[in-house]
């Protein structure tokens, strides 16, 4: 048994007694299935918007909503009714064929993005990798960088998924341990640093490859104007901009799409997570078509990609975001989630930072650590998950009400004043 095993069953032993169900899943879990998570112990049975229930029927408020896969909620209406209507239709084709919710799914989500073209795919890191595979063919097609010579830029803390190519350019030691040989053809800067950045382009940068807002890193903003910074930059070297919206996009920060605070436009964005309305994956490479148009029939595909249940459910939660009440969501109830736990800074909390529904919250030296937290928080019934160590990511789902966001903080106030 690993260390990190030992520690699961400690802390799951320390918190409750375990009931015998709960005994029996977590050990099933623990032997046949790999270990790379170390979960908080509650085991979910049900949920219902901005709730989940464990297999003891307690409640518990979802203040991470799946990293923002779940931005609509659990089980929203409109996005269930949408898979069940086309579980009853087509599932799967293949792209092999034409269905009837492809075309209409990648024309809303163009019109909702503002951009031309669509390359649908499934999960988060896909659409990344689909994202930087078209960038090195733009610039041997287009741009006339030498073969084998394109060159990637992306930032210090970055998160970009799990493929070998993609922890490549990961300075997070645990995420890229043991996995080299790595990719070549990225350099990564300093995020927020415009000057390491101007630095770093050479006549052979195909790409600068970038999360808006750094949600892994624990919700890392940048400096206003850093953004447009790099658009300029971008411009002025002929290299493409390719925002990595998957977990910062569709609302989350009170905008569609997190750049739009900025007033800056991509060249291509990935989008994810929400996208699949927390049904299904379903991930999406949007951008220019001069740009996408450089992919051909056979360069690149997915099986899964662009599936009609996929396309259904997409196209459902595209119709969520159009009427802009998510967004309005996030901006006004985020307002007061940051209200409220700017009152904890110097009682435990040492900043607060993000934007909208959003919040990384930075525990003071001499707190408890993030795990601690989580775990006291999930016994007061609201589930937070650390992210390195000492910041809580708090991103819940963006139909929370004001109530429930006051729960939420209530609950870490008492935890941090060690009630
Ligand atoms: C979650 C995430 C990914 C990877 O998505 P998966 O669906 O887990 O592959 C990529 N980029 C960002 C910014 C993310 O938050």
């Amino acid at each position: 048994m690993t260390a990190g095993t030992e520690a699961r069953k400690v802390s799951a032993g320390h918190h409750r007694p375990p009931d015998v169900l709960g005994a029996e899943l977590l050990d099933q879990e623990d032997r046949w299935c790999a270990h790379n998570y170390h979960p908080l112990p509650v085991i979910i049975a049900t949920a219902e918007g901005a709730w989940v229930t464990d297999v003891n029927g307690k409640r518990y408020l979802d203040m991470l909503a799946g990293y923002s896969a779940l931005n609509f909620g659990h089980r929203h209406p409109a996005l269930v009714g949408a898979a069940i209507e086309q579980l009853n239709r087509v599932t799967l084709t293949s792209r092999a064929f034409h269905h009837d919710q492809l075309g209409p799914f990648c024309a809303e989500l163009a019109g909702l993005t503002g951009t031309e073209m669509v390359l649908p795919m499934n999960s988060g890191a896909e659409a990344v990798e689909s994202a930087l595979k078209v960038a090195r063919k733009w610039a041997y097609r287009v741009k006339g960088v030498p073969e084998n010579r394109a060159q990637i830029i992306t930032a210090g803390g970055n998160f970009h998924g799990r493929t070998i190519s993609i922890v490549s350019f990961s300075d997070d030691p645990v995420a890229t341990a043991d996995y080299g040989p790595f990719t070549p053809g990225f350099v990564s800067v300093k995020y927020g640093d415009p000057e390491a950045l101007a630095g770093a382009f050479t006549p052979d940068t195909a790409a600068v490859l970038v999360e808006p807002i750094q949600g892994e890193a624990g919700v890392i903003v940048p400096p206003i104007g850093y953004l447009a910074q790099m658009r300029r930059l971008c411009d002025e070297h002929n290299v493409l901009l390719i925002a990595d919206e998957i977990q910062s996009g569709l609302g989350r920060t009170g905008e569609l799409l997190a750049l739009d605070h900025e007033g800056v436009r991509a060249d291509l964005y990935t989008l994810g997570k929400a996208l699949g309305g927390g049904i299904l994956p379903v991930s999406a490479v949007v951008g220019r078509r001069d740009v996408l148009g450089v992919l051909t029939p056979g360069s690149h595909g997915s099986t899964f990609g662009g599936n009609p249940l996929a396309c259904a459910v997409g196209r459902a939660v595209v119709k969520l975001l159009a009427t802009g009440d998510m967004q309005r969501r996030a901006t006004e109830l985020g307002a007061h989630l940051h209200a409220r736990l700017g009152e904890l800074i110097g009682k435990g909390v040492a900043e607060v930072r993000g934007r909208g529904l959003w919040a990384g919250v930075q525990l003071a030296p001499g707190a408890p650590a993030g795990r601690v937290v989580s775990e006291a928080m999930m016994d007061r019934g609201v589930l937070v998950k650390e992210t390195h160590e000492s910041t809580l990511r708090f991103g819940p789902p963006l139909v929370i009400s004001r109530d429930e966001i006051d729960f939420a903080v209530d609950s870490l106030t008492a935890v941090l004043a060690g009630d």
